[in-house]
């Protein structure tokens, strides 16, 4: 265990010089004090969890204090904004306060959102807001506890500094952990502003110290993007597995390492609906929840674009092929085991894709359902969850089939199905009117709504003693949110 003074720093981003990242100090938010931390991060950087309840610790996050090893920098970058290229972007309200490696040898980027005016702000006032400081916050750690790969977070800090927005709010910092905070976007930039040194440079970074097992391919940089697109593939597979609409896939928050990067307004889904948009200044639907899986590959034709001084195109189009199939494969598995399946047959794409069509046409709760199909025997568990569904005879000959198909799955007591379908079948996830109480709370000043809400999201497969309502479906209210894109 380490205090806070003790954190190790190497600033290996930093150290690739002004071409890359601008010096920047982060400027104080007033009044700074904890909202919530999460542990299982502080453990990350080997920090021992009450260090978060000293003053200092506010001061470190709000802005106030740095440690002598950090060299605070603004990254420039670029990337495709809804299809369209935006030539000059960057951390416009984000520092890399620099790079900490852990007893275990790990690297971790902390970067602080909200630290203010940056030379990339643009218009904006390098700001951000109590709400989606706390979006932020659950999401990383909700999803990383549902094992969807997604950059972590280890605390946000609140304070009393005024930040207009449609209203006047309350400034926040949330601090963010990744292994590297190099975007799609960072590729982009330096090949469509021609600079052939410093994007070899960038390469070479990424390659060794992020993808260093390619090194030793006979194309290091090819079996790199190889790799990029399996975990892209993988990573989205298990956003529609489990309901995730990111919201905000621009290429410049698409993360390198292929984690969950750059939250705005996303969700998860309540009822399943596959045409389902978080984000209301989307209205072409460019983001909407099934569009992800194209999208995805979209956004990694745009990085391809970008490494062709590096790779032939021949070679990157191949792999860009892999991206489908292998989408495909890990979503497929996983929905097997949401099933309670351990074999796999050829008409099983389909059975999910019946299912899903009539919890679509009926609105049912996507978490829920699986969730509840894990409780009992599947005779049982179909017949209770008829009576959410409108197409009753479409949901019979569904359940039919489904009967049957575990059927041939083989033998299994009723104690084993339910252990691995709710190993795979999350009863809590963050709905987003769940995250709306606790800011609404928040922004009153009791924090504890908050922390409960993380604490319950980091063990979404186990029920949890007193915590039934937030397994919940949505109170009317709660329904279809529209949830501020501005943040
Ligand atoms: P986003 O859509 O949130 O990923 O942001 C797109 C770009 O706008 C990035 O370069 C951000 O750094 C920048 N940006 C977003 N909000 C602000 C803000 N309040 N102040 C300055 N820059 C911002
Ligand atoms: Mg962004």
């Amino acid at each position: 265990m380490k205090a806070l003074d003790e954190l190790t720093f190497d600033n290996r981003f930093a150290r690739l010089g002004d071409a890359f990242s601008t010096h920047v100090l982060p400027e104080p938010l007033d009044e700074p004090r904890l909202v919530v931390v999460s542990n299982a991060a502080m453990a990350l950087l080997d920090l021992d969890p009450a260090a978060a309840e000293t003053p200092v610790f506010a001061e470190l996050f709000g802005g106030h204090k740095l440690w002598a090893q950090a060299q605070p920098r603004a990254m420039v970058y670029s990337g495709h904004q809804f299809g369209g290229y935006s030539p000059q972007l960057g951390d416009g309200r984000g520092l890399l306060l620099g790079e900490v490696y852990n007893e275990a040898g790990e690297h971790w980027d902390l970067h602080l959102k909200g630290a203010g005016l940056t030379p990339y702000s643009r218009m904006g006032d390098g700001r951000a807001v109590l709400r989606s400081s706390i979006r932020e916050f659950l999401a990383c750690e909700a999803l990383h506890a549902l094992g969807i790969p997604s950059s972590r977070a280890l605390c946000v800090i609140g304070s009393d500094t005024p930040v207009w927005r449609e209203k006047q709010e309350r400034g926040a910092m949330v601090l963010r952990l990744a292994h590297s905070h190099v975007r799609f976007g960072h590729f982009e930039y330096f090949y469509y502003t021609k600079k052939p040194e410093q994007h070899k440079e960038l390469a070479e970074h990424v390659l060794s110290l992020h993808y260093p097992e390619c090194m030793e391919q006979p194309e290091p940089y090819l079996a790199m993007f190889r790799e990029i697109v399996e975990r892209n593939a993988e990573m989205i597979a298990k956003w529609q597995a489990y309901g995730f609409c990111h919201g905000v896939m621009n290429t410049d928050n698409m993360s390198i390492l292929g984690i969950t990067f750059d939250f705005g307004p996303f969700a998860f889904l309540d009822d399943f609906d596959a045409h389902f948009i978080c984000n209301h200044s989307d209205h072409e639907g460019r983001y909407s929840f099934s569009n992800q899986v194209p999208i995805g590959q979209w956004n990694l034709s745009a990085l391809a674009q970008a490494l062709t001084p590096f790779i032939s195109v021949d070679a990157l189009k191949e792999a860009l092929g892999l991206y489908l199939p292998l989408y495909q494969a890990h979503y497929l598995d996983l929905m097997r085991r949401r099933l309670g399946l351990t074999t796999a047959e050829d008409d099983d794409q389909k059975l999910v894709e019946q299912l899903l069509k009539l919890m679509q046409n009926s609105g049912v709760d996507y978490t829920l359902f699986f969730r509840r199909l894990g409780d009992e025997s599947a005779a049982l568990a179909v017949t209770r969850l008829r009576d959410d569904f409108v197409d009753l005879a479409g949901f019979d000959a569904w359940a039919e089939q489904y009967k049957a198909r575990v059927e041939r799955d083989g033998e299994c007591s009723e104690a084993q199905r339910r252990e691995r379908m709710h190993a795979v079948n999350p009863l809590y996830i963050l709905r987003n009117y769940l995250a709306q109480n606790a800011i609404a709370a928040a922004e009153s000043g009791d924090y504890s709504e908050v922390r409960r809400l993380h604490e319950v999201l980091s063990k979404p497969f186990e029920e949890q003693l007193g915590m039934e309502q937030y397994a919940q479906r949505p109170p009317d209210w709660g329904k279809h949110l529209e949830i501020s894109c501005s943040s």
